[in-house]
């Protein structure tokens, strides 16, 4: 593997859209020009590669998507049937122009891939969004040493450090057999594209009964099943009467209900509600609104963001997102040269363009 840290150089104060970098963060998002394609492209392009299917990565209008070969349904789940998507298994490496390219799992959803790109020995690798920890629904994150590391940094603070996930999902139980003791109905709300089949997957270590769930979760559990990943058997919450709910766990979106006025959750009769996801750590997004919560992620935490930069061996780091500067300013005190990666159109627009600038000088002098 080659040095990335010249090239790095060539960007300093430049704020240049034609830098030589293999990858830089476009209009459209992360683009590499050697292989003629976008990463998670925000809008249409010719040929996008796609991490996973959240919709903040996969998005319509593009040509061509190419995709971790497991997470082919959900993608064309996400973007429906007309869209053009090839789906290559994990680790088969294909030429796109001048760049060998081949996806790897990320641990974050079913078909979840970090994307590796490798041009005149140089690695890159973009993480898209990844997580450390078990989960029995996809493929377990893999290791790619690389030049240059493209991450995420969702949960980019050191407030945020997951608890055992086997062991919350034990709690997800106890707290489902509790309300059914109670003679209630246990709501759970979580995001219908990858918590809800995690959980459905981790639960059956403990029950083999069924569980009611929103109508979207149901058309993502096939895809699932079809990849054979083993959930609880479910059932559609909207085919179902309202007398056969107590003692039920249903797993479901806010959206549901909101789409439904809010009545539905009275027709319910007596509930206790909670929520599954890693902001439930410091009590954001609402998360203190319901009866119980349960911090269950599927990014990194703030001890695996720094343990996976260390263990690729990356000399160069570009950190994505709005929670960016807490990792790239943690980095660069430990000597890597790490810097946030901003959209052309905020390095254009002054003071975003200026931190861009700070960020890349003071990683070189962390390193002189
Ligand atoms: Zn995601």
């Amino acid at each position: 593997m080659g040095c990335s840290f010249q090239r790095l150089e060539n960007s300093l104060g430049a704020c240049d859209t034609r830098s030589p970098m293999l990858v830089h963060l476009g209009p459209k998002g992360l683009h590499c020009e050697k292989g003629g394609f976008h990463v998670d492209p925000a809008r249409g392009v010719e040929r996008a590669l796609i991490t996973h299917a959240h919709s903040d990565h996969a998005r319509g209008g593009s040509k061509e998507y190419l995709c971790a070969a497991p997470g082919a349904g959900l993608l064309a789940a996400r973007l429906g049937s007309r869209a053009r998507i090839r789906g290559v298994p994990y680790g088969e490496r294909i030429r796109l122009g001048d760049v060998i390219v081949s996806f790897h799992p990320a641990g974050h959803v079913l078909g979840s891939a970090q994307i590796r790109m490798e041009s005149e020995g140089e690695v890159w690798v973009a993480t898209g969004d990844f997580k450390r920890d078990h989960d029995l629904s996809c493929a377990p994150f893999e290791l790619i040493p690389c030049d240059t590391f493209i991450t995420e940094a969702t949960f980019g603070d050191p407030s945020y450090e997951w608890d055992n996930p086997e062991g919350v999902c034990r709690s997800i139980f106890d707290w489902w057999e509790e309300v059914r003791a109670d003679g209630a109905t246990a709501v759970l709300f979580c995001y219908a594209l990858g918590k809800a089949q995690r959980i459905l997957a981790e639960l059956t270590r403990f029950t083999k009964r069924p569980v009611l769930v929103a109508p979207e979760i149901e058309r993502l559990n096939y895809c699932y099943r079809e990849e054979g990943v083993a959930l609880l058997p479910t059932r559609d919450v909207a085919s179902c009467s309202v007398e056969s709910f107590r003692g039920e766990l249903l797993v479901t979106t806010p959206h549901f209900f909101q789409d439904r006025s809010g009545s539905a959750l009275a027709g319910l009769g007596r509930i206790q509600t909670a929520f599954a996801s890693g902001w439930a750590k410091t009590g954001r997004f609402g998360s203190r609104t319901y009866h119980r919560t349960f911090a269950l992620s599927d990014h990194a935490d703030w001890p695996s963001l720094l343990r996976t930069v260390e263990e690729t061996g990356a000399r160069s780091v570009y950190v994505l997102g709005d929670s960016s500067e807490r990792l790239s300013q943690t980095l660069r005190k430990k000597g890597v040269y790490a810097s946030r990666m901003l959209p052309d159109s905020e390095r254009h627009r002054g003071s975003s363009c200026e931190m861009t600038v700070q960020g890349e000088l003071f990683g070189n002098l962390s390193r002189s």
